[in-house]
């Protein structure tokens, strides 16, 4: 579904993505480790367009995700437009919601400005979304009534609403108060199991990564140093730099 190639990211002198190339295939759950900097959050925001690479291709179910052809910067209406033509999906560590929006038009919104849906139809399809993440019960409230994790959720959902072909996911639990990161995390793990939607996922939380991930990758400086089926990877980890990181991160 999704081929990453000899992709390059700059700021200013500082290589953050150094001709990183990523396959992942459909269905496929790739959890991303790395210290802080190495380029994870930079990644998936070059794969979504939130960032515009310096050099090499994203192509996500065979379409090329970039610029226009002849160089000319894309509007913020036409990165939406490609977002969903590709079918990608975010959700971000600090969960984005609208503040000033009802949970349910935090999930319907957007099916109409960016996708056109007629009203009624979004708010049908809002509240299927809401239900799978267990909260049609929370549809007409506003974010800040909400846990953290019960928003978490609602961005789930939201990024699910227009049906993505893959979802990619930022420290999803990372802004969570422990006790609140299982209701997320269990859903993420049945959106793998029941929809076998193809996911990736950059997390500091190795359980998390070990009970979902089909293949750990390790990034490091921008780099791929490391990958392969989690358990492989966590357990008897062959380079150096990712066997320092699991020490300090166990
Ligand atoms: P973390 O685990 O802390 O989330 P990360 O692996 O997600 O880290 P990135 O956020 O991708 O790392 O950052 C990679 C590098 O790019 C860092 O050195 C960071 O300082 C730099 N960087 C990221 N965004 C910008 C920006 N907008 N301007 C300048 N430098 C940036
Ligand atoms: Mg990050």
């Amino acid at each position: 579904v999704v081929h990453v190639e000899k992709l390059v990211k700059q700021y200013g002198d500082t290589i953050v993505l150094n001709e990183l190339d990523l396959k992942v295939n459909k269905s496929e759950v790739v959890v991303l480790l790395g210290p802080s900097g190495s380029g994870k959050s930079t990644l998936l925001r070059c794969i979504n367009l939130l960032d515009q690479s310096d050099a090499g291709s994203v192509h996500i179910a065979g379409q090329w995700m970039g610029l226009q052809h002849d160089g000319r910067h894309m509007n913020p209406s036409e990165i939406a437009l490609q977002r969903s033509r590709v079918g990608v999906g975010m959700v971000f560590q600090q969960f984005n919601l609208f503040a000033h929006l009802t949970v349910l038009e935090n999930v319907a919104g957007p099916l109409r400005w960016v996708y056109g849906m007629e009203k009624k139809q979004s708010y049908a399809r809002a509240m299927e979304l809401l239900q799978r993440v267990d909260l049609a019960d929370k549809a007409d409230a506003l974010p800040r009534h909400l846990s953290g994790g019960q928003q978490q959720r609602v961005a789930i959902a939201r990024a699910l609403a227009p049906s993505p072909s893959l979802l990619l996911l930022d420290e999803p639990t990372s802004a969570l108060d422990p006790e609140l990161v299982h209701e997320v995390l269990s859903v993420i793990r049945k959106l793998s199991i029941d929809d076998k939607l193809t996911m990736i996922i950059s997390t500091h939380q190795l359980k998390f990564a070990r009970e979902i991930a089909d293949r750990v990758i390790f990034l490091s400086g921008g780099k791929i140093i490391e990958s392969g089926p989690a358990e492989e990877i966590l357990t008897t980890p062959k380079h150096p730099l990712t066997q320092r990181f699991l020490n300090i991160m166990t």
